[in-house]
């Protein structure tokens, strides 16, 4: 990863507007040479989710807007089938400027664009990532120390949540793939309906013994991370007590026993 550059620059203030100001006027790549509009994220500055796209499409480089174009649509689709608004989020793309003929950004144009993506998530420190599509998907499944994902192989991460140890991600198909495959749309409405999800606590994590073994540090957070405060929904434990069937506190979120924790 290229780290010379824009975060060192003293010219790159804290605010958003600042860095907005920063990326309209980069040449760090040669997108610069073709694009109209240098697109910094928009959104709720203060926002707990952050959407990272890929690039801007043609409409969004000439009217200077995330995600207005087809793939927006889709986009506004998932947002509102979610309860999720625009205006409550954060959006930005993985490169700042198109690349020609709506071809994929290159590895050095990624490169060259990342410092701002990182300084993006380090002013908002959303609590969630959610990448649309494999290249932001895979460029931050690196950057956070994670295992990318194979190309072919996207899918078996999609609506899956991942912690890092720092971040959470949650990568979801890029709208625009649903356009290509109609079949993905109902895995993307139901991608995009788990998001609210992660971005509560489990009604039971006060009460429930995992929350004792963490603070007893006898757990390993990842536990908490990945389920009471991630996707608890999907937790056996959760799903039981809904049920209101027994089981011992030894069990973990996904069910399986540790018997480390009896003692
Ligand atoms: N596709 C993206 O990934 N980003 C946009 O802003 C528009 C389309």
């Amino acid at each position: 990863m290229d780290r010379s550059r824009a975060n060192d620059d003293p010219a790159w203030g804290e605010p958003v507007e600042q860095l907005a100001k920063a990326i309209q006027n980069c040449s760090r790549c040669r997108l610069a040479g073709t694009r109209t509009n240098a697109l910094c994220g928009e959104g709720d500055p203060e926002a707990r989710l952050m959407l990272i796209g890929q690039a801007p499409g043609e409409k969004e480089d000439r009217q200077g807007r995330m995600f207005i174009g087809a793939a927006g649509s889709v986009l506004d689709e998932m947002l509102d089938a979610a309860g999720l608004a625009r205006d409550g989020l954060y959006m930005t793309n993985l490169v700042k400027c198109m690349p020609p003929a709506n071809r994929p950004p290159a590895r050095d144009e990624v490169s060259a664009c990342l410092p701002y993506l990182e300084k993006e998530i380090e002013m908002l420190d959303p609590r969630i990532l959610v990448p649309l599509g494999f290249q932001a998907a895979s460029r931050l499944f690196l950057q956070y120390g994670l295992d990318p994902p194979a190309e072919g192989k996207f899918s078996g991460v999609c609506g899956r949540l991942f912690w890092s140890g720092q971040k959470k991600l949650f990568p979801v198909y890029h709208p625009a793939a649903a356009l290509h495959n109609p079949a993905l749309k109902a895995d993307l409405l139901r991608h995009f309906r788990k998001i609210p999800v992660l971005l509560t606590t489990c009604k039971w994590f006060r009460l429930c013994p995992m929350r004792r073994f963490y603070r007893a540090n006898r757990l390993d957070p990842s536990w908490i991370e990945l389920y009471c405060k991630g996707d608890w929904q999907s937790c056996v434990r959760y799903q039981m007590e809904e049920k209101g069937a027994p089981h011992p506190d030894t069990m973990l979120p996904d069910g399986s026993i540790d018997p480390a924790l009896e003692r």
